[in-house]
């Protein structure tokens, strides 16, 4: 199925520890993997996406002992600087992956955390990412932004330049209050800045099927999201908390576990719902 136009995805929820970081790895890693020229943008202080690729993100003091600045591996310039200063390219900034065809990154580190207040000041603000953006997607069939867990000028950022969000959502109670906010942002978004941004898609993560609590969860967001949730769930699963710990996706860490295979399938729906998106916008 060829993917028509560049699709960007902010993958979102301001609850911290759903599987955020996660699922953009793992769904990066198969959608590159499935021929799509794929971006990631790491939109978190926290930097675990970057360092979870296996990118060494950290610097200045207590930095570890560090890699060779010419290590393909080394974060110097990160999205940080993109947004915040001018007279930089997000060529100079943009990291292939060491291993994986089809997939680069724009690394994130700690100094993102400086962003949000200093993006305050500037004009068109919340606008910032979107021309980033903008200027790339010749190159990319899909991008996907890891956001983070707040709903601060850093994810207006990322709501303003995606077409879609796609939520992860543990499998635990009060799920879905939790989305009460984040569907009010998308609201606010879309009302304000960015037309066609809508909730894509909905990806259960952390099932654990001995639990009657999971299985309740899953009916309950079937019931109010029927077009929304995906058909894939992620499992709980030890190989996909630990691949992050060796700077591997699951499909290098462990391709045949259960885990990779569910964001195998994600990967598949979220290409077929976006051929299916781009029909109806045509
Ligand atoms: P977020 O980006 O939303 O904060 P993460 O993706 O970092 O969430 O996940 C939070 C924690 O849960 C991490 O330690 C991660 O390794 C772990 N985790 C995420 N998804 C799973 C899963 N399906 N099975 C087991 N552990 C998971
Ligand atoms: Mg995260």
């Amino acid at each position: 199925m060829p993917m028509p136009g560049t699709r960007i995805f902010a993958i979102a929820n301001q609850k911290g520890g759903v599987g955020k970081t996660t699922t953009t790895i793992n769904l990066a890693a198969y959608l590159a993997n499935a021929g799509r020229r794929t971006l990631v943008v790491d939109l978190d202080p926290q930097s675990n996406t970057t360092t979870g690729f296996g990118f060494e993100a950290h610097d200045g003091p207590g930095a570890q002992p560090g890699l060779a600045a010419s290590d393909p591996r080394k974060v110097n310039q990160s999205i940080y600087e993109l947004l915040v200063t001018e007279g930089i390219t997000p060529a100079e900034v943009t990291k292939a992956h060491p291993d994986l065809q089809n997939l680069w990154l724009l690394p994130a580190k700690v100094d993102l955390y400086a962003a949000d207040l200093e993006l305050l000041y500037m004009e068109e603000r919340e606008r910032r990412l979107e021309r980033i953006l903008g200027t790339l997607k010749p190159n990319y069939d899909i991008v996907l932004i890891d956001c983070p867990p707040s709903l601060g000028l850093l994810t207006v950022n990322a709501l303003t330049a995606a077409d879609g969000v796609i939520l992860p959502l543990q499998c635990e109670y009060f799920a879905l209050e939790g989305m009460r906010q984040l569907l009010k942002s998308i609201k606010l978004v879309h009302d304000r800045l960015n037309p066609r941004i809508h909730l894509f898609g909905v990806v259960l993560t952390m099932f654990d099927s001995r639990t009657k609590l999971a299985g309740e969860v899953v009916s309950e967001i079937s019931q109010h999201f029927p077009r929304e949730k995906f058909e894939a769930i992620i499992p709980r699963s030890v190989r996909l908390a630990e691949a992050p710990s060796y700077g591997k996706t699951i499909l290098e860490h462990d391709p045949r576990s259960p885990g990779a295979l569910a964001y195998k399938r994600l990967a598949e729906e979220v290409i077929a719902r976006a051929a299916v998106m781009e029909t109806i916008h045509a």
